[in-house]
């Protein structure tokens, strides 16, 4: 028992039990083989604690807890509304918690810890709440056909479902994934990141604190090719749904052909951002400035690739530097006054730097950073801002995602020209159209190839609205009414009224 807590004390003086074990059955346990990862703090390069690393074994473990708690009448038969209240008395536990749930994302993740608190961990409790709300509005239809028959469907759970979650939103992932799992009746084994363990064990004490029963909420740590591998081809699992890189969300779609699981799926994109030259061009700046700047550029959706029309190329391009002088300051998560942490890991930091070599080698132009930067004791992750202009479209830089901050500024000459090159992309996740012009906003949003468009903004997520991909971004949609159907099967019932043969 001893080593499944950890009495920590944050970098900003927040003490605090940091649960380490893996979460199964509402109990903490370790692992079968003892095996654990160690959490390192991105901004100095220390690390913070080691906690268990769940291997095959320890999934069949909590699968079978999923299943169990599945099968169980106090949770299988539970009123849909009491099923809401427990989810509504999570949201209300993580809103008690915000300040400390936000000290681990950020101290774990390097996001500043103002945006951790007002951004991430508002976002868990409002998606927890949110789908709440739906678990007792999901319904099925009577269909009128035949008079002697009665025709109706009902929504069931797909059954126990298993989630992998990436580690640039480690917190707000678990509730994207969680909330409408619940909300719908499902059990789940959900595991993090291995970069970024510490937040979601946390959540799961609040998960059995809320009175939830044992077994609905599973939570792992461990290693993508150990723990994610026996998820994504575990026989007794219904479901997979993944985010995460595209590669990855490749092996997991061959893995899951096993038992024909559902999957739905959120991978990366290089997002496009289409600036005309009748566009109110302060907001333009701003707005693209903050959807690939933010959270260190480590945003799926990040609008990675900015197109602007010829004419106002080079005062957008001057524009956005000064942006960047102006806001970007880099530097402790903790402090007050920091925009942008550091990257989340060495491994994250070295891909980033390895981009900007290939820019520079393959002779786009550096207007902007390039660099990385380090703490006074020459530690951390951290790197600036970096523009890129003059970029030709073979460039590694201008077809692959970096996932830092990281932008390549290209030019376009016609509204066809701009939607040709924002389509000349495998991914199609994310993309924003900045114009006055009302109806060339709604023309070119509906030409664009993606599972979003932003008019005038960027990077607008919102638990209520539809969040996901088209092409190589993924499959299936998280968030909003939408985001229930990959969480629920139709079943349909056939009643003879006394047809007789
Ligand atoms: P990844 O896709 O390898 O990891 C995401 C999750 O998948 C983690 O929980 C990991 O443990 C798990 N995983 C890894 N291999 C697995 C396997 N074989 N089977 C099952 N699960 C597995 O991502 P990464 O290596 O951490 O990051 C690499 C790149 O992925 C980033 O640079 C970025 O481009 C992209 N990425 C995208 C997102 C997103 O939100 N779409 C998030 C993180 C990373």
């Amino acid at each position: 028992m001893a080593d499944l807590f950890v009495d920590l004390t944050a970098p900003n003086g927040r003490k605090y039990k940091q649960p380490v074990g893996l979460f199964i059955n509402n109990e903490f346990v370790a692992s079968k083989s003892g095996e654990k990862l160690t959490s390192i703090n991105p901004t100095d390069e220390s690390e913070i604690t080691s906690v268990y690393a769940a291997s095959p074994q320890d999934v069949d473990l909590a699968v079978a807890a999923a299943r169990a708690a599945f099968k169980n009448p106090a949770w299988r038969d539970i009123h849909a509304t009491d099923r809401g209240a427990l989810m509504y008395k999570l949201a209300s536990l993580i809103d008690e918690h915000a300040e400390t749930l936000a000290t681990i994302e950020t101290w774990d993740n390097g996001k500043p810890y103002s945006v951790a608190l007002e951004e991430d961990i508002a976002e868990v409790a409002g998606t927890i709440r949110y789908y709440a709300g739906w678990s007792d509005k999901v319904t099925g239809q009577t269909i009128n056909n035949d008079p002697a028959k009665l025709a109706y469907t009902i929504r069931e759970p797909v059954g126990v479902c298993g989630q992998i979650i990436p580690w640039n939103y480690p917190a707000a992932m678990f509730a994207w994934k969680v909330g409408p799992a619940l909300a719908c009746g499902n059990t789940v084994v959900i595991k993090a990141a291995e970069q970024t363990p510490l937040s979601i064990l946390y959540l799961a004490q609040l998960v059995k604190e809320a009175g939830f029963p044992p077994g609905v909420v599973n939570v792992l740590n461990g290693y993508g090719k150990d723990a994610g591998a026996a998820i994504a081809s575990h026989l007794d699992i219904d479901k997979i749904a993944f985010t995460g890189s595209t590669i990855t969300a490749r092996q997991i779609m061959k893995m899951a052909s096993i038992n024909l699981k559902n999957i739905t799926l959120e991978t990366g994109g290089k997002s496009p951002l289409l600036v005309f030259a009748d566009a109110d061009l302060e907001q333009a700046v701003k707005w693209s400035h903050a959807g690939i700047m933010s959270n260190q550029g480590q945003i799926c959706t990040a609008t990675s690739r900015v197109l602007v029309e010829e004419s106002i190329y080079d005062k957008f391009v001057d524009a956005f530097k000064a942006q960047i002088k102006e806001t970007s300051k880099v530097g402790d998560p903790f402090k007050d006054d920091t925009f942008q942490g550091p990257q989340v890991t060495k491994a994250q930091y070295e891909r980033v730097l390895s981009y900007i070599e290939s820019g520079k080698s393959e002779g786009a132009q550096l207007v902007a950073g390039g660099e990385p930067q380090k703490d006074v004791n020459g530690k951390g992750f951290f790197i600036a801002p970096t523009v890129f202009t003059g970029v030709k479209d073979s460039m590694k830089i201008y077809r692959e995602e970096v996932f830092g901050p990281f932008v390549v500024i290209a030019s376009f000459k016609t509204e066809e020209d701009a939607i040709d090159r924002a389509n000349d992309t495998t991914y199609g996740l994310g993309s924003a159209v900045f114009t006055q012009d009302l109806t060339r906003a709604h023309r070119v949003a509906r030409r664009i190839e993606a599972g979003m468009v932003w008019i005038n903004s960027s990077n607008d997520s919102d638990f209520r609205i539809p969040f996901g991909g088209v092409k190589q971004s993924g499959i299936g949609r998280e968030l909003g009414e939408e985001g229930l159907k990959a969480y629920s099967v139709c079943k349909s019932i056939h009643v003879n009224m006394g047809t007789k043969l």
